[in-house]
């Protein structure tokens, strides 16, 4: 599965954000099927209106949502990359992660202490940056040797891996994120192969106090101008309310919502900023026993989405009976939308969209 990680500067609402996310899981556990949880990681439904849609109109039994993976990640302070805090440990955490949460601290509150004696959401965010530029560096230093001796052994992946290094290094060491590598796209694995933290998607989440959950503040206006200018994402949150929402009933939770001025939980915009940010989709399957959604990443073929139910599904593949969302609710179901010729037979080329129900063919 996907996993991302959340880091951030110590007393920022990590933990509470990680501890609402994990009792939201644990509170929908009657009606989803509930994973078992380690200490610092979670694993949550990813909230789509859709598929409950979908659930009714095919009269589906049950209703199993698709699922993200978060990890909490502590112990990121100032001097990490040269062993401060958890050091080493954290940064292994970290290179393990398919992307990073950054949790930044927006809220002023004289009872809770910053490490860095001063609320400044952009220079907590460069000092957490600073560090893993740095241990970036590090890594790529320590590559350089062997690669050329690989290369003088004439070793053909360690020479397209060499410029790679090389140009990421330069980037760092004028202080950009190694994210922005000009590469070739037939370079994308090998590049993806070195793990490096600052070529992972970002999405910052603005800790607000209650009362700026709706609208934000001038805190979380200067995170969100930042990530807009690094092609990063920001969203924002109150750890606090998360924290309340999550151990409420359900019924009282839309209440508690409506007096805050908010939609839904910032949870669920958290989760699904994150989906995004990893470059996923879902696509469903429809049954009398189940309503399901599956997650794939974005340009993914037919067979391939279908290994994701199955490896034989897709060793077999012949084909994939396929409705979009929007026809199948509009048409009032499967059957419906096949009289009215919006049941498409898709092929192995066919590239899932996102919210496709299907229905694979294969043989064994
Ligand atoms: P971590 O070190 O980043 O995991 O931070 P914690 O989640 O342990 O939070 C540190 C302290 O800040 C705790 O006392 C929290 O109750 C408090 N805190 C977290 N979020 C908020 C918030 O939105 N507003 C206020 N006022 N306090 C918060």
């Amino acid at each position: 599965g996907f996993k991302a990680g959340i880091v951030g500067l110590p007393n920022v609402g990590k933990s509470t954000l990680f501890n609402a996310l994990t009792e939201t899981a644990a509170a929908q556990a009657a009606n989803y099927p509930f994973c078992t949880i380690e200490p610092n990681v979670g694993e949550v439904a990813v909230p789509d209106p859709r598929l409950d849609q979908l659930a009714v109109l095919g009269k589906s039994a049950e209703i199993i949502p698709t699922r993200l993976t978060f990890v909490d990640i502590a112990g990121l302070v100032r001097g990490a990359s040269k062993g401060e805090g958890l050091g080493n440990q954290f940064l292994a955490n970290i290179r393990e992660v398919d992307a990073i949460v950054h949790v930044v601290r927006c809220f002023e509150d004289g009872d809770v202490t910053h490490v860095e004696g001063k609320i400044d959401p952009t220079a907590d965010i460069e000092t957490i940056e600073t560090e893993l530029m740095l241990a970036d560096m590090d890594s790529l230093e320590k590559r350089i040797e062997p690669l050329q001796k690989r290369i003088r052994g004439n070793d053909k992946e360690a020479k397209e891996s060499l410029p790679l290094v090389q140009a990421a290094l330069a980037l760092l060491r004028e202080g950009k994120p190694a994210r922005l590598t000009e590469r070739r796209e037939e370079d994308e694995k090998l590049f993806q192969s070195l793990a490096l933290m600052t070529a992972k998607p970002v999405l910052y989440v603005c800790n607000v106090d209650e009362g700026a959950a709706a609208e934000g503040n001038s805190l979380s206006a200067k995170v969100e101008e930042r990530a807009k200018a690094e092609g990063a994402k920001s969203v924002v949150i109150s750890a606090k309310i998360e924290s309340e929402i999550a151990v409420l009933p359900n019924e009282e939770r839309k209440e508690f919502l409506e007096t805050l001025g908010l939609a839904e939980p910032g949870l669920n915009r958290m989760i699904r900023a994150g989906y995004d940010l990893l470059g996923l989709l879902t696509y469903f399957t429809v049954g009398p026993k189940e309503a399901r959604a599956w997650t794939i990443t974005k340009g993914m073929r037919a067979p391939q989405a279908a290994g994701v139910i199955h490896t034989d599904f897709e060793k077999g593949f012949i084909r994939a009976e396929t409705i979009a969302y929007a026809d199948y609710v509009k048409l009032g179901g499967e059957s419906g939308a096949r009289d009215a010729g919006k049941l498409r037979l898709e092929g192995k080329e066919y590239i899932v969209a996102d919210g496709d129900v299907m229905h694979f063919r294969f043989a064994n």
